[in-house]
């Protein structure tokens, strides 16, 4: 199986059009169910011109657990940082 780096390769960002500006980062998703978030970081292909992120299976995996889990209520992979405010 390609690994993440050689799938990037020379792809062309479908956002900025540049071609081979991908680089591997982890990167911090911040996702919203209802009221509440959940923050994952996954590794991903970002393009250095414009910033699209490109994700891979196991990247998509991961946010669709993070996801599902705050859903759940499953605390198993949860921490609780702070909270969560409005200001008006
Ligand atoms: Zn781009």
């Amino acid at each position: 199986m390609a690994t993440l780096e050689e799938k990037l390769e020379g792809i062309i960002c479908p956002t900025c059009g540049h071609e081979n500006t991908y680089v591997v980062r982890e990167i911090a998703k911040t996702l919203r169910v209802g009221q509440d978030t959940v923050t994952v970081r996954v590794v991903a292909g970002v393009c250095s011109f414009c910033g699209e992120e490109a994700l891979d299976d196991t990247a998509t995996t991961l946010i669709d657990d993070a996801m599902q889990a705050l859903r759940q209520r499953d605390l198993t992979h949860l921490t609780r940082v702070g909270e969560a405010f409005v200001y008006s």
